[in-house]
């Protein structure tokens, strides 16, 4: 790769390998996120589509390949520079890990006051306005108890973005909601990507993937089988194995 394509990168994933045991779940993934761009991953239950993302959060450690932010390695770093790259990669999961006996207002807050040292004011602040951008802005003293699943997932949203990512990853968020309350969520995600944020979307939201990427991998069996635009891997997959699983999900 050259050192111009690096550079126009944000996330660069190289011939990525991670295995649990004797399992094998990443075997050679290769991934470039463009700043801006919507990157899209589908794929079959247990292709690795989550150990991918985990393994570029540092969450889960890979074998072997290299992670790059902004053309900087990150696979190795450890202690103060890996809490510093993680920062800068936002990640948002199928079950909302909130902070079930905190305000909505303490969860958007506590990373920024205790990671970021943002004093309290300037903290609520932030959070308030994020909240209004994922049409919460009522909700900021209640318990996540008391919202509905998609009103959870979008104060997860704002809870990531609240630290300021440069990146945003999100694993299937809405593949524990009821279908009335996904389309909420697949908005502020529309708006998110419109307004130039990078992200990676693991998803089953077929038309979400179509319609917002700029790209679409789908993976098996720890690798990308096939990727491209959107228009072309949903209408003309160029992989018998994209073929039969679009046929079972479309
Ligand atoms: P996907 O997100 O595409 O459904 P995952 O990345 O969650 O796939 O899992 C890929 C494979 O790795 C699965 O077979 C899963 O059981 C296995 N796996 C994931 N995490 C672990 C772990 N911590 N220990 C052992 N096996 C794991
Ligand atoms: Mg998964």
């Amino acid at each position: 790769m050259t050192g111009e394509a690096q550079n126009a990168s944000k996330l660069t994933v190289t011939d990525l390998h991670k295995r649990f045991g004797a399992l094998e779940v990443l075997r050679g993934v290769d991934l470039v996120v463009p700043a801006g761009a919507v990157i899209s991953i589908i794929g079959p239950s247990g292709s690795g589509k989550s150990t991918l993302l985990r393994c570029v959060n540092r969450l889960e450690e890979a074998d072997a390949g290299e992670i790059a932010l902004d053309g900087m390695p990150i696979t190795r770093l450890r202690g103060r520079d890996l809490d510093a790259v993680r920062r800068r990669i936002g990640m948002v999961f199928q079950q909302f890990n909130l902070f079930p006996h905190r305000t909505v207002l303490d969860n958007l807050t506590m990373a920024q006051r205790v990671v970021s040292g943002v004093p309290r004011r300037a903290a609520e602040d932030r959070a308030r306005s994020l909240l209004d951008r994922v049409g919460l802005a009522e909700k900021a003293h209640e318990l996540p108890g008391r919202l509905s699943g998609g009103q959870q997932q979008r104060v997860a949203i704002a809870r990531a973005l609240a630290m300021d990512p440069e990146v945003m990853l999100f694993d299937e968020v809405t593949s524990a909601l009821d279908p009335e309350l996904v389309t909420d969520v697949l908005d502020v995600m529309r708006r998110l990507a419109e307004g130039g944020m990078t992200m990676v979307v693991v998803t089953h939201e077929m038309s979400f993937a179509r319609d917002v990427s700029d790209e679409v991998l789908f993976m098996d069996q720890g690798v990308v089988v096939e990727r491209g635009d959107p228009a072309t891997v949903f209408t003309a997959p160029a992989h018998e194995r994209t073929r039969r699983f679009l046929d079972r999900v479309l």
